[in-house]
């Protein structure tokens, strides 16, 4: 058992993995400014695994904060999720992405030097193998140039914790390179809720089933791909959660720093979302299609032969649990978090 810091871990992610982290006997404090997520979340984390933790409100960009967090709890290992992740956003405001992304996860790593806490697993993303590479993406494939400013910041950090891990093997980081989380624990208690318009196109797809929004936009229907529209990885977010905790458990005995993608390996269509979500869920999805989105690529999905291999983690969750369980948490919650 260790005792775990997550950051932003009252966020989407970061909420599924505290409450495994509780159930698979770990002590979690969480630390998160709330700038996108609700304390409610900590709380039905609390009710479902029936454990507490400890949550303390504050930004990573906050040096002094983050040294009190180290002294005043015995810090075994960080989950470092906190971050801006909306890529149109990343666009328009490149700065606060820069500042909070890399100078935030700057300041984490050199407060956890400090604190000569160094195990750490980040949060990565499949964006990193920008455009260069092509699907399925493992990981000894050189690093692409993503295609917007939030993949920029990932691609940052994970080399910015390389030369760390590098220059001093007392470190020991994992890099988790996600695809394309969706779904929620099972109870509908937990789940994705976007502020404003959602970007992504799961929580799109339940806010029109909920009758929130009145029609979901496929964007572009002429990709080089079965039926026309892109592909991705989708991967249930509770199984990405069981990734985190398997990560950290391999990095409390190993040193150096290791990326793993964590997908199912499978391309499903947004075609392929829209249709199985009906199918599933008995709701109709009107839609249209629209002009592709910049920066959008046709087909992206993983090999995740290496995590199975080095943390035993594989997929579980179907396609049609990911879509039950998003649509689940929706209905029990029209409003995410508002009342
Ligand atoms: P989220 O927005 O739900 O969670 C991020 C959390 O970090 C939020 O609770 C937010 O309040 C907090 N936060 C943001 N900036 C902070 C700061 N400066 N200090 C303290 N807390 C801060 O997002 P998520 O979907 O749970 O994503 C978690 C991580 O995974 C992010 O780093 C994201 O970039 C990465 N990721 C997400 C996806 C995805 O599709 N959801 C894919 C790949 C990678
Ligand atoms: N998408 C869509 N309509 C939406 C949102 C997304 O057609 O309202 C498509 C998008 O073009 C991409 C796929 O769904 O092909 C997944 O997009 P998302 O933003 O969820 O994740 P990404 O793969 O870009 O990280």
């Amino acid at each position: 058992m260790a005792k775990i810091l997550v950051t932003g871990g009252a966020g989407y992610i970061g909420s599924h993995t505290c409450l495994e982290l509780l159930n698979t006997g770990h002590e979690v404090v969480v630390f998160d400014n709330l700038c996108n997520s609700s304390k409610i979340a900590l709380e039905r984390v609390q009710a479902l695994a029936q454990k507490p933790l400890n949550f303390i409100q504050g930004d990573i960009r906050d040096m002094q904060a983050l040294d009190q967090v180290f002294h005043d709890y015995k810090i075994d290992a960080v989950i470092h999720f906190a971050g801006l992740k909306a890529v149109g956003e990343s666009q328009k405001i490149p700065l606060a992405y820069f500042d909070n992304n890399i100078a935030g996860s700057l300041c984490l790593v050199q407060a956890m030097e400090r604190a000569e806490v160094f195990q750490l697993v980040f949060s990565s993303s499949a964006t990193v193998y920008g455009e260069l590479n092509q699907a399925p993406y493992h990981e000894e494939m050189p690093l692409g140039m993503p295609t917007n400013n939030y993949g920029y910041t990932k691609m940052v950090v994970e080399q910015l914790l390389e030369k760390t891990a590098l220059a001093n093997p007392a470190w020991s980081i994992a890099l988790l390179r996600y695809f394309n989380p969706v779904g929620a624990h099972k109870s509908g208690e937990i789940g994705e809720d976007p502020q404003g318009i959602p970007n992504n196109l799961m929580p799109f797809v339940t806010q029109v089933a909920v009758g929130r929004r009145s029609k979901l936009a496929i964007f572009g229907q002429d990709y080089p791909t079965l039926d026309g529209t892109c592909e991705r990885d989708f991967i249930h977010v509770v199984d990405l959660a069981k990734a985190h905790v398997l990560a950290l458990e391999n990095r409390l005995n190993h040193t150096g720093c290791r990326a793993w993608n964590i997908g199912t390996g499978k391309p499903i269509s947004v075609l392929a979302i829209k249709n199985t979500f009906e199918r599933v869920n008995g709701i109709e999805i009107p839609f249209e299609f629209a002009p592709r989105r910049t920066g959008d690529l046709a087909s992206f999905y993983a090999d995740s032969t290496r995590a199975y291999q080095e943390l035993n983690w594989k997929a579980e969750y179907s396609l049609e649990d990911m879509l039950a369980d998003s649509w689940n948490w929706q209905r029990k919650n029209p409003n995410g978090f508002n009342p």
